[in-house]
Order: C-alpha cells, then sequence, then structure tokens
C-alpha cells in the first residue's frame, strides 16, 4: 500500500550562474502507516527532501507520486489543495500564531481549508486537543505554554483537515529528552492509526526506534534499514 513514491528524483539549486545539486537521483518507496526517520548531515539534503515530499517546492527531475498522483504535475492552487487535505506539518520551533489561542491554532487549518462543516469545527479541535492531552490548555496562548505542550499543539493542528501523513521536521530538536519522549510517542501512535509519519531527526535514538530509518548523504540515500526494534 504505497503511499509516497519517488523516482530518480534530482533538485538543483541555482547559485548565480552555477549549479548546486542538492539531490542527486534519489528513489524511494513509502507505505501506509510506515514510520520513516530521515538522518544525515546538516547540509546532507533533508530539508530539501521534505520541501519536495511535501510540494513545497519542485523537482528539477523525476516524478514524486504521492497516492497515486503525480504531484510535481500539479498547478499551484492544485498543489495548494493536496497539501491540505493530505499533509499535516510539524516544525522544530513549532511555528504557532502566537495571537491566537490553542484552540484557534487547531482550528485554523479548518477554517482555511473549509473542508470540515463550520459547526463542526469546535468540536473537532477540542476533540484533537484531548487526543494529545492538550484540553485544559485550550484557552492559552503560546507564550504561557512550555515547549513540549506547544509541539502537542502544533500537532493537534497538524491533524485538524485529517491528513494521511505527517511531515515533522526535527520536531523534538528544541525539546528535553523526557518531553521528546512523549513527542515520539505521540507521533508512533498516529502511525497505529494508519497515518504515515516521516520525521527528519538528528537523534539517533530516537531515529533507531522508528521503523525505518533512510540516511541521506550529500543528496543520495547511502542507507535504508527497516528495523523490528519492539518500541
Ligand atoms: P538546516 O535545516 O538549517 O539545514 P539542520 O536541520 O541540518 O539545519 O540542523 C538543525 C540544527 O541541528 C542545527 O542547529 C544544527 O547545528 C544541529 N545539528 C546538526 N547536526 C547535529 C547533530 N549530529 N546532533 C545534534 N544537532 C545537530
Ligand atoms: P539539510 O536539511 O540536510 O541540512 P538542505 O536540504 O537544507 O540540507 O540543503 C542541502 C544543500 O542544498 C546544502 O548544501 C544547502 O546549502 C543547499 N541549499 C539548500 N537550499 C538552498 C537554496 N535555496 N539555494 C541554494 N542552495 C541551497
Amino acid at each position: 500500500n504505497t503511499v509516497i513514491q519517488l523516482e530518480k528524483v534530482k533538485k538543483m539549486y541555482a547559485i548565480g550562474e552555477n549549479g548546486f545539486w542538492a539531490l542527486k537521483g534519489v528513489n524511494m518507496q513509502i507505505d501506509k502507516g510506515e514510520f520513516v526517520a530521515i538522518v544525515g548531515k546538516s547540509g546532507s539534503g533533508k530539508s530539501t527532501l521534505l520541501n519536495l515530499l511535501g510540494g513545497i517546492d519542485t523537482p528539477t527531475e523525476g516524478r514524486i507520486i504521492v497516492k497515486g498522483t503525480v504531484i510535481n504535475g500539479l498547478r499551484e492552487n492544485q498543489l495548494s489543495r493536496f497539501r491540505g487535505d493530505t499533509i499535516g506539518f510539524v516544525f522544530q520551533f513549532f511555528q504557532l500564531m502566537p495571537t491566537l489561542t490553542a484552540l484557534e491554532n487547531v482550528l485554523m487549518p479548518m477554517d482555511f481549508l473549509k473542508r470540515i462543516p463550520s459547526s463542526e469545527r469546535r468540536e473537532r479541535a477540542n476533540a484533537l486537543l484531548a487526543k494529545v492531552g492538550m484540553e485544559s490548555h485550550a484557552g492559552k496562548f503560546p507564550s504561557a505554554l512550555s515547549g513540549g505542550e506547544q509541539q502537542r499543539i502544533a500537532i493537534a493542528r497538524a491533524l485538524a483537515n485529517n491528513p494521511d501523513i505527517i511531515f515533522a521536521d526535527e520536531p523534538t530538536g528544541n525539546l528535553d529528552s523526557n518531553t521528546s519522549e512523549e513527542v515520539f510517542r505521540l507521533l508512533k501512535s498516529l502511525t497505529d492509526e494508519g497515518k504515515t509519519v516521516i520525521m527528519v531527526t538528528h537523534n539517533n535514538e530516537l531515529a533507531e526506534r522508528c521503523g525505518r530509518t533512510i540516511r541521506i548523504s550529500d543528496g543520495q540515500i547511502t542507507e535504508d534499514i527497516i528495523s523490528n526494534y519492539e518500541r
């Protein structure tokens, strides 16, 4: 049950008159429900890969197929619809809107996409906050919350439109180890529900506990390990 497929994907950045190949021909296949860690040194191409997978940037060559659709053939308005319907994003620095409460942050993607009827949005947002253990913080602003609490709310927000795929770019990079563990378990629980989670991380211990670890070096996949680690 393939959710994401990459065929000979290359990405070149123009630097003045020169080109720099940030990805040099990446092939990969990811199935529904997988928890994939993307690891590699700074500058190896991880963010570039995530941006291509998420339809934020387009490849120079090759094809990216998400749920049967070749996304690098989509126009910008189709792409933005695709992102909203299919993908939730989680970031290292949470990126919650500081002027909105936790509840309002979770409502925002629903109000944007308008796929969930407006009469159901508040109840859904509250249910998502409960799912991540943050129901008692619904009325608080991000500045009144710890990093771990903010990340839980960011995960609730990522789930707002019920995406099939969650991309998490260093979701524990700004959290202490206990809080990282909680966020990791929360992301893991999403894969148990059939969501596909792809996480860029520098945390080797957590990476090893994902079902699969893909290593990127110098724009290429150099390792792809599927583990049976009991997590
Ligand atoms: P960028 O997204 O800017 O290319 P990275 O995602 O590679 O940067 O790195 C994010 C942060 O993690 C940086 O501050 C970097 O210094 C730090 N970092 C890089 N490598 C490691 C590592 N092996 N262990 C811990 N932190 C790292
Ligand atoms: P990582 O996330 O693993 O740190 P990136 O995907 O951010 O790596 O970057 C891969 C390489 O591409 C790096 O050498 C980086 O300097 C380069 N790069 C990234 N974005 C751009 C850009 N917009 N223009 C030019 N070079 C870029």
